[in-house]
């Protein structure tokens, strides 16, 4: 490869791939991953067994990386799950609450409505006492004529 240079095989540590050859240690000279170390199958690029393992787990290595991501996808998740429950239980709540309001309401209503009878029966009792007072004045009136 023109983008890679061959290390001595001695110098690697001993790894073989997936068509259990001993694999060839290079120094990868991509834009992407200069200088970094890279194990890839021994046999010509047709025939391989398309084997490639990176030797260091610098900030590059994916594996490393998508681990992170996954366990700050998960915090994220968890987090949102409280969320989502504090929200049902701020719903729950605010149900509760207008319930108790409806509740307070026809109390209100019917409390209003008892307020509304006692006052006509009280002026009922007015008029029934000024009309027996009216009549017990006439009566005297009568009486003494
Ligand atoms: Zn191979």
């Amino acid at each position: 490869m023109s983008e890679s240079n061959c290390d001595s095989i001695s110098n690697s540590m001993m790894m073989t791939c997936f068509c259990g050859e001993m694999t060839h240690y290079f120094t990868s000279r991509t834009p992407l991953n200069p200088g970094r170390r890279v194990y890839r199958c021994y046999k010509s690029k047709l025939e391989n067994c398309r084997f490639w393992r990176w030797e260091d787990s610098s900030p590059g290595n994916s594996s490393v990386e998508v681990n992170l991501l996954k366990s700050k996808l998960e915090v994220a998740m968890l987090k949102m799950e409280n969320l989502k429950e504090s929200l049902n239980a701020v719903k729950i709540e605010k149900d509760n609450l207008k319930k108790k309001l409806e509740n307070l309401e026809s109390l209100n209503y019917f409390e209003v409505s008892k307020s509304r009878n006692l006052e006509a029966k009280v002026s009922k009792l007015k008029m029934l006492c000024i009309l027996s007072f009216t009549v017990f004045v006439v009566f005297v009136v009568a009486i003494f004529k």
